[in-house]
């Protein structure tokens, strides 16, 4: 990498653009020219695969598509350092009920009204959203978005650049939103809300790609400056067969569908010429993808080392935890949720604290030094001794199977789309004092030794309450409090008409 100086690093997106690694040669430089944001910063959006796919996809069909990133530069392409002002369409891929706020504050920014009413009628630039939310509930971008991309994005970006390319030329936007509402995948707010009061079926569908290997499924980059390090990242599966009761994705990402082995091997084997690079694999659940024996001694063969985020622990086996010694890897991280097995199960999890003490020894006798334990507290049910037990079983874990022990705790949040949509969800207080009898067993009880990380029982209460009803700009805790509406999370009425509404919509 060229050595720059602090003052250009602190300028421009160059020096990290030129540490990226291009995969495949694609045009640039094309029409119209198109916004494609992420709402966190570089490192962490770079290592999101959807983003990267939704991107090389436009870039092959001619789309002057240029990324963005509220830091560390907001305001400028990375790929020219256009000023986002040039911009006349914007889409952002939204995974996570958090990012909504960082949209807010970015387009507070960069100027933007965040109401697609104002931005209408201050002839703004057309904001579209796209990403995993939207299999979960679009409604909540009602007020935000000009138009939300339903389920798999891949195969409606033909209809969506078709029609934007026509509102170019003749500045209609009406004529475009009405344009892209001919698309069953596609809402759009303000043709549709207005029938889903009245109770009128809207028809829309979540757009499911069937055969996953005629799709990208692959990064279009490697960037050693993104969480993920020199990571190519390669996608095995969509949707999940298992059935956690808290998850949004058994029904909400529609049946499961695989990427071939031989396909993700394709991908791989120009990396062997890549110094250093490592092979991402990306999967709900990487253990229950049918052809993992295949793809690991491919990859293997191929001399790529391989990484994969959280296991289940019934999937922790001999040949999984060698091909991560074998890559240099030495942490795993599994969600046992609970710290005993009847709470576990109720979360439809049927493993018991013995098979994780198993699995975990035998991944330590391996070589494997640490592993990251995920729970949740204020699962339905749970009682003061089910949260004692989580701080037992860390110390178990640390004790018998002779790991490094963190514990990540989080609030139990009933979101739509889930087994537990309709159940309640804890108070802030509540939450308060459960996770901090727990931070307390951990620093001077039977887990003391292993480390706890939680989550903020004020952030749980707000993703609930914007897994629900969205973010208005009015309701964004970043907010000086005087200018917040103060409006209260989602009661169970407010979830009952969500998911009455989300039927009309056409998601059941
Ligand atoms: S938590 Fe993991 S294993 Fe369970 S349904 Fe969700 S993706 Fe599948």
């Amino acid at each position: 990498m060229k050595d720059l100086s602090v003052k250009a690093r602190a300028r421009d997106w160059r020096y990290l653009r030129e540490q990226e690694i291009e995969l495949d040669a694609l045009p640039s430089g094309g029409h119209p020219l198109w916004a494609m944001l992420f709402p966190a910063g570089y490192s962490v959006g770079m290592a999101s695969l959807g983003y990267q796919v939704i991107i090389a996809e436009m870039r092959a069909l001619g789309v002057g598509v240029e990324r963005f990133f509220p830091g560390p530069f907001p305001g400028l392409s990375v790929e020219s350092g256009r000023p986002i002002s040039d911009f006349p369409l914007i889409s952002a891929s939204v995974a996570y009920e958090p990012d909504i706020r960082t949209i807010l504050s970015v387009f507070r920014e960069w100027g933007l009204s965040s109401s697609r009413k104002v931005r209408f009628d201050l002839d703004q630039p057309v904001f579209g959203i796209g990403g995993a939310l939207t299999y979960i509930n679009p409604l909540i971008f009602s007020e935000m978005a000009d138009y939300v991309v339903l389920g798999d994005g891949e195969r409606v970006l033909d209809h969506l650049v078709r029609e934007a390319r026509l509102f170019m030329k003749n500045g209609d936007r009406r004529r475009f939103l009405e344009g892209l509402a001919e698309h069953r995948s596609i809402y759009v707010p303000s043709l549709h809300d207005p029938m889903i009061l009245k109770g009128h079926k809207v028809h829309r569908e979540k757009n499911i790609i069937g055969d996953l290997d005629s799709v990208r499924g692959k990064s279009q980059w490697i960037a050693p400056s993104s969480v993920f390090g020199k990571t190519a990242l390669v996608e095995l599966q969509r949707g999940c067969r298992r059935k956690c009761r808290y998850c949004t994705i058994p029904a909400s990402f529609g049946r499961i569908r695989t990427r071939s082995a031989k396909r993700i091997l394709e991908d791989l084997s120009p990396l062997v010429s890549v110094e250093g690079v490592q092979a991402g694999l990306v999967s709900p659940e990487t253990g229950d993808y049918p052809e993992l024996s295949e793809l690991l001694s491919g990859v293997a063969s191929l001399g790529i080392p391989v990484s994969f985020a959280s296991l289940r622990v019934d999937n922790i086996n001999e040949e999984v935890v060698s091909a991560l010694t074998r890559s240099g890897r030495h942490s795993l991280t599994v969600a046992p949720e609970s710290g005993n097995d009847r709470l576990r199960r109720e979360c439809g999890k049927y493993f018991s604290n013995d098979d994780i003490i198993e699995r975990l020894f035998m991944a330590s006798s391996m070589g494997v030094r640490q592993v990251k334990l995920y729970f949740m507290t204020g699962i339905p049910g749970e009682t003061a001794s089910d949260v004692d037990d989580i701080a037992g079983l860390c110390d178990r874990v640390r004790s018998e199977a002779r790991l490094r022990v963190t514990a990540s705790v989080g609030v139990f949040i009933p979101k739509p789309m889930t087994y537990w949509e309709r159940e309640e969800m804890i108070g802030e207080r509540d939450a308060s004092s459960r996770l901090k009898r727990l931070k307390k067993l951990f620093s001077e009880g039977p887990a003391k030794g292993c480390r706890i990380n939680i989550q903020q029982p004020k952030e749980a209460a707000l993703e609930f309450s914007i897994a629900w009803r969205g973010l208005s700009a009015g309701d964004d805790p970043l907010l000086p409090a005087e200018r917040r509406s103060g409006a209260p999370g989602p009661s169970p009425e407010q979830r009952s008409l969500l998911l009455e509404q989300l039927g009309i919509l056409g998601y059941n």
